[in-house]
This record gives C-alpha cells, sequence and structure tokens, in this order.
C-alpha cells in the first residue's frame, strides 16, 4: 500500500513537471515567429481589424436575434477544457480552482488514469460502484475528456464526464456517498454573416464559410432557385454574405440555424432574400416582402427530357388516338419525383394503366398525379408534405413502353397543360407582417454590406483597374 503511494507521488511529480513545461510550450508557441516584444505596423492592423470584425460579429441583426427564440444560457461553469490542464492555482499550491481535465489516450483505462493522478485505489472502486460509471467508463474512446477536483494535497472530491453527447454529469465524492448531478453546459447563440466568394465550388466555398450543407441547400433551392442559374450564371468572383445563428456549447459548434438572411452579388447584380416565420411556417421572401417560393415547381424531376407533351396523340401502348391528360418526362429508373407544390397526400398506390401513383391535392382546387412510379417515397395518405419531398421515383409500372413520369394537373377536376399554366402568385406579406419584416431585412442588410466592404474593399479595387487596363497600357 505505503509502495504503490508513493509510486503515485512520484508519478505526480513527473506530471507536475511534464504540465508546466507544455504550459509554457504553449505561452511561446502562441508569440509570432520573430517577435521582439514590440508590435510593428502590421501586427496593429491585424488586432484592429479583428477587433472590428469581432465588434461586427457580436453586435449583428438584433432584429433577427430577437425575433429567434431566446438564448438557453446555463450557468458559467468553472470547467477548463483545454490547456492548461493544471490550473496555475493548482501549480501554485493555492486552494480554489483546482480541477484538472485529462484527454484519454488509446489504451487507457479509468484504472490507469486514476493511479497517474495519485488517487488510490479505493477510491476509483467507489465510483466504479456507483450507477452508469462502469458502463460508461469502461470503454472510452481516445480523445475523451475527464474532469477532476483534485486539490494538491487533498482528497477527490469530485469528477466530471460526458454521460453521452448532450449530458456531461458531476459525481460530488463525499465521504459516505457519491452524488450524481447534471452540469449545464455553457451555451451561447450567435447571429454571424459568413461570407465568401464562390472560387471553383460553391458548396466548397460555403462549407469553408462556416455554412452547412443544408444551409448551402436553401440557398440554392429554396432563396435563389427562381432568380439565379448556378450552372451557368455564377462565376468563380461572384460572392455571397449569409446571416446564420450559431449555437456554441463550452467552445464547441454544435448547431447552426437555417438561413436568416442572403445576399448573393452575380456579376455586380445583388439578390437577395430573407426568412419570415409567417402563420407559423417558415417562408423566404425579396427584400419587399413578396415569397421567393412559387406555388408549384415547373418539374417535378431534377435533369429529365420532355418526350409527350399535353394534348391529342397516338397512344404508344394502345395505339389508338386519345388525348393525352398530361407530360411526360424520360428519366432513368429510379431518379427522385418531387411534390409539385405544398400538399396533402391524397392518394398512393396501383392505379389502373398509371402503374405505382401518387395523387397530391394542394387546395383551392389543384391537383396533380405522378405515375409509372417504380416505388414510393415515404410518404402515407393523408399526410402533409412541402414542396420538393421525394413522393417516389421514376419506373414503367402500368402502361408505359419505358422508364418515365406521368405528369398530371388538374383544376377543379379538369385536365390542363401543366407547362401553360399560369398560376396565381404567392401571397405577398402585408400589413403590420410587412412593417416588422422590413425593418429586420434592413437591419440584415446593412450589417451583410458592412461586413461585405472590409472584407471585399481590396478585391473590388482590382476588379475595377483590371478592365481600363489595355487602354493605360498603349502610352
Ligand atoms: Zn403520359
Amino acid at each position: 500500500m505505503k509502495k504503490s503511494g508513493s509510486g503515485g507521488d512520484a508519478r505526480r511529480e513527473r506530471l507536475k513537471v511534464l504540465r508546466e513545461a507544455a504550459l509554457h510550450r504553449k505561452v511561446l508557441a502562441k508569440l509570432p515567429t520573430g517577435f521582439d516584444g514590440r508590435w510593428t505596423r502590421r501586427h496593429w492592423m491585424h488586432a484592429s481589424l479583428f477587433a472590428t470584425l469581432g465588434a461586427l460579429v457580436a453586435a449583428i441583426v438584433p432584429g433577427f436575434s430577437t425575433a429567434m427564440q431566446t438564448p438557453k444560457q446555463g450557468p458559467r461553469t468553472s470547467m477548463a477544457l483545454a490547456l492548461p490542464q493544471l490550473s496555475l492555482a493548482q501549480l501554485r499550491g493555492h486552494p480554489g480552482d483546482s480541477w484538472q481535465t485529462i484527454s484519454v489516450e488509446r489504451g487507457d483505462t479509468l484504472s490507469d488514469v486514476f493511479e497517474d493522478l495519485g488517487i488510490p485505489h479505493s477510491e476509483l472502486q467507489r465510483v466504479m460502484a456507483h450507477p452508469g460509471v462502469k458502463s460508461t467508463l469502461t470503454k472510452m474512446k481516445p480523445g475523451t475528456e475527464l474532469s477532476f477536483d483534485l486539490p494538491v494535497d487533498g482528497q477527490l472530491r469530485a469528477m466530471r464526464f460526458n454521460k453521452d453527447p448532450a449530458t456531461q454529469v458531476q459525481l460530488t465524492i463525499g465521504k459516505e456517498k457519491i452524488s450524481e448531478s447534471v452540469v449545464a453546459k455553457e451555451t451561447d447563440v450567435r447571429t454571424v454573416v459568413l461570407s465568401g466568394k464562390v472560387g471553383k465550388s460553391l458548396f466548397r466555398s460555403a462549407r469553408k464559410a462556416g455554412l452547412t450543407g443544408k444551409n448551402v441547400n436553401q440557398l440554392t433551392d429554396d432563396i435563389f432557385k427562381y432568380d439565379i442559374d448556378f450552372d451557368s450564371d455564377v462565376g468563380a468572383d461572384d460572392r455571397f454574405s449569409v446571416v446564420v445563428e450559431q449555437t456554441w456549447q463550452n467552445g464547441e459548434l454544435v448547431n447552426t440555424s437555417p438561413v436568416l438572411a442572403a445576399a448573393f452579388t452575380v456579376d455586380g447584380k445583388l439578390h437577395s432574400g430573407f426568412r419570415y416565420v409567417r402563420n407559423g411556417k417558415p417562408e423566404y421572401f425579396t427584400a419587399e416582402g413578396r415569397p421567393l417560393q412559387r406555388a408549384f415547381i415547373r418539374m417535378p424531376i431534377p435533369y429529365a427530357r420532355l418526350t409527350s407533351r399535353f394534348g391529342a396523340r397516338r397512344h404508344p401502348v394502345l395505339g389508338t388516338m386519345r388525348m393525352h391528360q398530361g407530360v411526360d418526362y424520360a428519366a432513368g429508373t429510379g431518379t427522385p419525383i418531387m411534390a409539385a407544390g405544398d400538399a396533402r397526400v391524397q392518394f398512393v398506390g396501383r392505379k389502373g394503366g398509371y402503374g405505382n401513383a401518387v395523387i397530391l391535392d394542394h387546395g383551392r382546387g389543384y391537383t396533380t398525379l405522378y405515375g409509372h412510379m417504380s416505388r414510393f417515397g415515404k410518404i402515407r395518405q393523408g399526410q402533409r408534405v412541402p414542396q420538393g419531398t421525394v413522393i417516389g421515383y421514376v419506373g414503367s409500372t402500368g402502361l408505359a413502353t419505358g422508364p418515365h413520369l406521368h405528369y398530371e394537373f388538374r383544376i377543379n377536376g379538369v385536365h390542363r397543360n401543366p407547362l401553360s399554366i399560369t398560376m396565381p402568385p404567392p401571397e405577398p406579406l402585408g400589413g403590420k407582417q410587412l412593417a416588422d419584416f422590413r425593418v429586420e431585412t434592413s437591419r440584415a442588410l446593412a450589417k451583410i454590406r458592412t461586413v461585405e466592404n472590409i472584407i471585399y474593399a481590396e478585391p473590388k479595387r482590382v476588379a475595377s483597374a483590371a478592365k481600363p487596363a489595355p487602354a493605360g497600357k498603349k502610352g
């Protein structure tokens, strides 16, 4: 017993020296190379730029932050997640902050960690006997963090670990018993402007700027789908600025909201879109308050070829002249088919010559039908589906010569040509909603402009100087 105790002391001493060394290395590494203790003009410029950007990020779009739910601000915890692992108070032997965090290495067991910290084996056994500890802490992955409240010359007072990714628990180790409590995480919600140039790939640049894959889809599918052709219009120099709300927990980004506001400058022309919750449903609007989403997508299928129009024709299978009640799009079997508009699923199943078919009810007397599907999407009768939901996949069930989508559009039961139908435009915002919306959008847009002015001030000058250059060189 005594022997292992003194072995633990030696190990603790060695760890203390190593950590102290690591602490000092870290501090030195932070200083720029060639730093001589004096700040050059460049240092000051960088520092002031970062300070400006920091202030922008902190002050951005109060309108949107109040519109969103209020951040859940948990009590601050004193746990340090990064270096220094051994607090200065502890290094100096002061009482007070005595938490330290250990990152588990490959092959480490809880027993190894306790031994390294000089915590007696009897304590390990008490901790392991606490319900739920064994199952969580016997299979720790490398990088798992454990925190210990361990005064230099005292006993283990408490320990913290993640029970699951969302819950950190604290075991307070009393003389008689161990009590468990959930540690509130420090949550910080920031509304930020993320900006970048399209470069070689919009997706990659947007991800690099901090947007999620979902955010990129919102930009291309929900906001700018009708105004920007992302396949041909957009160039490497075009830029985007997007307002989102980020949720950070203990210094880690855990969630990014949907796009709240977005500006896309294509060939010098600014396009913008803003999220606003109307009657409980989030929608994107133009700066003037007109909905960006159309009531119906023109083509409920991506990458397809129109092979048969609406009207009288000889039926390809039956060989008789009859009315073609819809349009046909040829596409490979398995190509996804999307709901043309927000709808309620009226029918899913087998329907004579249509084969596997879906009928959607869009309200106001509008219905659409999709035929010859190979299989259905995850939908059931009566369910509400938003525009763009995958309702099934192209196939050739029913009376079909090859894989294609047969698409019908009916108004009050009468077949209409989906290609020539003119839809009433969706209702714009009005009254108090419009007034609220205007306040928020103007604030968001002003902040986007401020950020863009700082970030793109130089490239803009280069671009405008490039045009008249040949004339200048003549002389
Ligand atoms: Zn057809």
